[in-house]
């Protein structure tokens, strides 16, 4: 193969597993052989991974994308009001990015704190969201197109992106030209063995169907892969740990329940050629209103009570700090990382 590996720019990478992409288009996984790094070959194109999520990815009643939007949103404010304390250790509020800001519950946190937040989303719906409730900007656009200016922002937030773009290297440096030098960069990616090793194992079972890969991740990373890419696109390492240990070790067999990260492809709907853009892009807003108003309604039921208090994000907290480890072992579920533009 001509197109060299992300990683060490080997040329050689062999097909390893065959998945459906979302369940809507099969894909081979192949592994470099200078490395070990995987990835989808060859490259989706920004339009075709664009196609991967319409609108339908945020619906709750969809079989994609992720659904519980209350339990999402008690989340990420926890996540706000944990980041806003640390950063503000470090200094004032700032400019802060958010790639992948999906509805924007996070940088709402975050607006409110004092921060000027702006978020990237490829997704029309999420953009739609972000900007009716929160009054929070959000590029509907991929990093790369939506063009900011050098040194930009003083943060960027990254979770659950880095394996969805088509071109992690690419995509870090543009992430680096972005932040002001000394900038941070909280980025959040899984472990790639854990997310591979149930796929593997169903394909070893005989199934006339390939494995779903449900999330639509592009990239598998290994610690060493993330160390190595973060360096080379100018950032220093100050922290990685591996977050989701139970989790990780259920989807790497140590732990009983690796069958639940896998589901067939008959499971869903028929293997299809993917959405072409337009006809996503023809939809327009129609049909955002009345998705909008049911998300809404989920988060206001159950956003009462006392998960919204400070002390219990406290507790919480310390819980998952239970649930985490450093990121040498490499048994957890997501590599959660801290970096520092040099
Ligand atoms: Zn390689």
């Amino acid at each position: 193969m001509s197109d060299p590996c992300d990683i060490c720019a080997a040329t050689h990478l062999d097909p390893v597993l065959e998945v459906s992409l979302i369940g809507l288009r099969r894909v081979h996984v192949h592994r470099c052989r200078g490395c070990g790094f995987r990835q989808v070959r060859p490259r989706l194109t920004v339009d075709q991974i664009k196609a991967l999520y319409p609108s339908e990815y945020f619906d709750a009643a969809s079989p994609v994308g992720y659904a519980d939007y209350a339990r999402e949103f008690q989340r990420r404010q926890r996540e706000a009001y944990f980041l806003n304390r640390w950063l503000r250790g470090l200094g004032p509020a700032g400019r802060l990015l958010e790639v992948g800001c999906a509805l924007g519950f996070l940088l709402h946190g975050l607006k409110r704190s004092g921060w000027q937040v702006q978020g990237v989303d490829a997704s029309a719906f999420a953009a739609y969201y972000a900007s009716t409730r929160y009054t929070v900007p959000v590029a509907c656009a991929t990093l790369e197109e939506a063009q900011f200016p050098d040194a930009r922002f003083d943060v960027i937030i990254q979770k659950d992106l880095l394996e969805h773009v088509a071109d992690p290297r690419a995509h870090l440096e543009e992430t680096g030209r972005l932040l002001r030098p000394g900038g941070w960069l909280r980025l959040v990616t899984p472990n790639g063995e854990a997310n591979l090793r149930p796929l593997l194992a169903a394909s070893r079972a005989a199934s006339a169907t390939p494995p779903v890969l449900d999330q639509g991740h592009l990239s598998f990373f290994d610690r060493r892969h993330l160390g190595q890419l973060f360096e080379e696109c100018g950032f220093r390492c100050h922290r990685m740990r591996m977050v989701g240990i139970v989790r990780g070790l259920r989807a790497l067999g140590h732990l009983p329940g690796q069958r639940r990260f896998v589901r067939s492809a008959t499971a869903c709907d028929a293997e299809t050629s993917v959405g072409e853009p337009a006809a996503v892009a023809e939809r327009g807003t129609t049909g955002f209103d009345a998705l909008a108003a049911r998300i809404d309604q989920d988060i206001a039921r159950r956003h009462r009570g006392f998960k919204n208090w400070p002390a219990y994000f406290h507790y919480h907290r310390a819980m998952k700090r239970l649930d985490s480890l450093p990121a040498w072992c490499e048994i957890g579920y997501d590599f959660e990382c801290l970096l520092q533009r040099t």
